[in-house]
């Protein structure tokens, strides 16, 4: 691949991401401090905030801006039918202002914003109008405003996460992680019965990880605060996988949640492979930094029967964690494949993402060996 083929993409989508972080921060604190109360659940019982529709209406209205409304096509989590119903008034108003409150901020990332504040038609067509459905050809944006609902409304691990396809191939991959600390060693593992990380108060918190395809390379910035503006590329800085290739030492991560996914299953399968240390349950996007940043080594995850995994939930993560040298395939070992719409169609049973090959052939190896057995 050319260097800089997506550079004006990759440059834009940076900045826009380092906005919706910082939106999201001041909504997860609002929540937290019961001024955002707002939390709604969608038909599959997930719940949706004002963060979710607000960073899609921002993120949505910037990709216009910069790449033209008419030819901008984009595949993203939210719609705006819970907005619409009469009693989400109330909300509906929090969404505006919240986009407006980040759009005004523009210039701190280096961004132009709307000449004056959006209203709520505007704000509403901006959500709806991410409503491609991707396919094989031609560029298409995906993005999951909010990754992790749930961690993000109980103060936890979330991740925005926005990735570019071109031709039905990930061409750059930008996770916001607003909440996970810079450095691995401010890391605190918690073991009461989970093996989760909270961060310890001292360290600075959030990043912004990206990459492009063929770059080889995957970087890290911290987050921007305030008027400091953006703070060069001196700032970022290169990650990459773990070194670590015996089961032994390695730590593999996992959704916190058991309801997407099959806790029992891995638990077999590490035990099978020779993990020793408890896994690294984590909400959201989150896991694939970790893998992409060597501070875990395996990410499984295998869908109760009938789940299907959405492209919006991979492509920015699958991106990094290749580009900063792991693999990533499905249960079968094939690519995954981004180029059939929403859904990543034709997943041979679930994901498995390593920091290198020889992690990989093994957890391969012992999902043939013990999947017959298994009750998914
Ligand atoms: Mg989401």
């Amino acid at each position: 691949m050319e260097k800089n083929k997506y550079g004006k993409e990759l440059d834009v989508a940076v900045k826009v991401v380092q906005m919706a972080c910082s939106l999201c921060k001041t909504v997860q604190k609002g929540l937290i401090s019961g001024s955002f109360n707002q939390v709604k659940s969608k038909n599959d019982d997930s719940p949706v905030t004002v963060a979710d529709w607000s960073v899609q209406a921002t993120v949505s209205w910037m990709l216009c801006e910069y790449f033209g409304s008419e030819s901008v096509s984009i595949i993203a989590e939210e719609d705006v039918q819970a907005l619409s119903e009469p009693d989400s008034e109330g909300l509906l108003g929090m969404v505006v202002t919240t986009v407006n409150e980040a759009l005004a901020k523009a210039p701190i990332y280096g961004l132009n914003g709307p000449g004056k504040a959006l209203m709520a038609p505007q704000v509403l067509e901006a959500i709806s109008r991410c409503n491609s459905s991707g396919g094989p050809v031609g560029k298409h944006w995906v993005l999951d405003p909010v990754d992790g609902t749930l961690g993000f409304v109980r103060g936890d691990q979330y991740a925005i996460a926005l990735a570019l396809i071109d031709d039905g191939k990930v061409v750059i991959g930008i996770l916001g992680c607003p909440n996970y600390p810079l450095e691995k060693e401010s890391l605190n593992y918690h073991d009461n019965g989970l093996h989760k990380f909270s961060s310890s108060s001292t360290s600075e918190v959030g990043c912004v990880i990206y990459t492009s395809k063929g770059s080889g390379e995957a970087w890290m910035q911290p987050l921007i605060h305030g008027n400091e503006g953006l703070q060069g590329p001196n700032c970022a800085k290169l990650i990459k996988v773990s070194a670590i290739d015996d089961p032994a030492l390695a730590t593999f991560c996992e959704s916190v949640e058991g309801a997407n996914t099959n806790h029992s299953f891995t638990a077999g399968l590490a035990n099978g492979v020779g993990l020793r240390n408890k896994p690294l349950r984590v909400h959201s996007m989150v896991k694939y930094a970790a893998i992409a940043r060597g501070d875990a080594e395996i990410y499984m995850k295998f869908a109760r029967g009938g789940y299907k995994e959405k492209i919006w939930d991979h492509a920015a993560g699958v991106l990094i964690v290749q580009e900063a040298g792991g693999v990533v395939t499905d249960a079968g070992g094939r690519p995954l494949n981004f180029s059939r719409g929403m859904y990543l169609e034709g997943l041979d049973r679930g994901i498995v993402a390593c920091s290198g090959v020889k992690l990989h052939e093994k957890i391969i190896g012992a999902v043939y060996a013990s999947w017959d057995s298994s009750n998914l």
